[in-house]
């Protein structure tokens, strides 16, 4: 194909880039390939509200199951989604399993489950987002009150009247928003006060340095106040001790997260969970 495009092009081309390039297309080939093949499944992270002392809701993580190299993470291909414009089916799937699932788990007996669904700046370039959750919401007669959908601060920059006229459509809808990885992005509060936004999740890198760290200590206490005096909820995400739980306890944090309750569970798993919750071993033992 180079040859087209005149002799000059091979000197823009190094070694590195075409085997990134190769790469790509590989890793976009298979993706593909994972659609139609159905590799995908979803893990669940349970959150804890830790007033009522009890599960919160469900976040929705994608997995893919790849045929050699095991289960690969999402931070290693939601790039290459995007870029390969395969994102927005994605997350339609995403949305309808997490449906499913929402589903499954009101037949086992658990009746107020929440769900939490995380979102990609594209989604909100498609105009009839909330029209085609609406009809996914439909097809398995569930209402929004029972999602939240996560954002993150690079969403909420982005075509901002058409993703504030988005939200507002799904709001009516009743679905919920909150703001993912929180502290971590191009967060201007300005944001905070335009967006129709109910959570603020305190991203992990805070939580994980408030043991030690005095100045992340200070930034998830005076988050957690602000987000109270703008009258909305505040989760911590990445909880990974009991020290964790106890600090962000003192401080009134609404909604905990993270290892030391959950790693997230694979869908295949879900049932057996939701035994442990609604004999209410989990989340009490981790509360004492
Ligand atoms: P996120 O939404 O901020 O999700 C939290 C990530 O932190 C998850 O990684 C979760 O497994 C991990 N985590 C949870 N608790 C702990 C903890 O205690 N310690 C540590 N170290 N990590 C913890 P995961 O599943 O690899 O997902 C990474 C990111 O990929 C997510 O970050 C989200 O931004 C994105 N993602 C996942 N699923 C989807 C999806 O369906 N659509 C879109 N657009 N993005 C997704
Ligand atoms: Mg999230
Ligand atoms: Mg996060
Ligand atoms: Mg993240």
């Amino acid at each position: 194909q180079a040859k087209h495009h005149g002799r000059n092009c091979y000197y823009v081309f190094n070694d590195q880039m075409s085997v990134d390039l190769a790469a790509r297309l590989q890793l976009e080939a298979e993706l593909k390939q994972a659609i139609t093949e159905q590799q995908f499944s979803l893990s669940l992270q349970p959150k804890v509200c830790l007033t009522k002392r009890k599960l919160h809701s469900f976040e929705a993580l994608l997995r893919w199951q790849h045929p050699t190299r095991g289960t690969v993470p999402p931070d290693l291909f939601i790039d290459a989604l995007e870029q390969a414009q395969l994102m927005v089916d994605v997350g339609y799937w995403v949305f309808e399993r997490s449906c499913q699932l929402c589903v499954q788990m009101m037949q086992q007996g658990l009746t107020d489950v929440v769900m939490a669904v995380n979102l990609s700046a594209t989604q909100f370039l498609q105009v009839d987002l909330a029209d085609n959750f609406a009809r996914i919401l439909a097809k398995y007669q569930l209402n929004g009150a029972q999602f939240e959908l996560e954002l993150t601060e690079s969403t909420l920059v982005n075509n901002v009247s058409q993703t504030l006229d988005i939200m507002h459509q799904l709001k009516a809808l009743g679905f919920a928003f909150a703001i993912d990885d929180f502290g971590t992005g191009y967060s201007s509060l300005n944001y905070l006060k335009r967006m129709p936004v109910d959570t603020i999740k305190i991203d992990k890198s805070f939580i994980q340095g408030m043991q030690d760290n005095e100045a992340d200590l200070q930034i998830v206490i005076s988050t957690i106040a602000m987000v109270h005096k703008l009258g909305l909820q505040v989760v911590a995400e990445g909880v990974e001790t009991a020290e964790n739980v106890a600090q962000l306890r003192y401080y009134q944090c609404d909604i905990l997260q993270g290892y030391y309750f959950s790693r997230p569970i694979p869908e295949t798993e879900i049932n057996e969970f939701i035994q442990q919750v609604l004999t209410q071993q989990w989340p009490q033992a981790l509360l004492q």
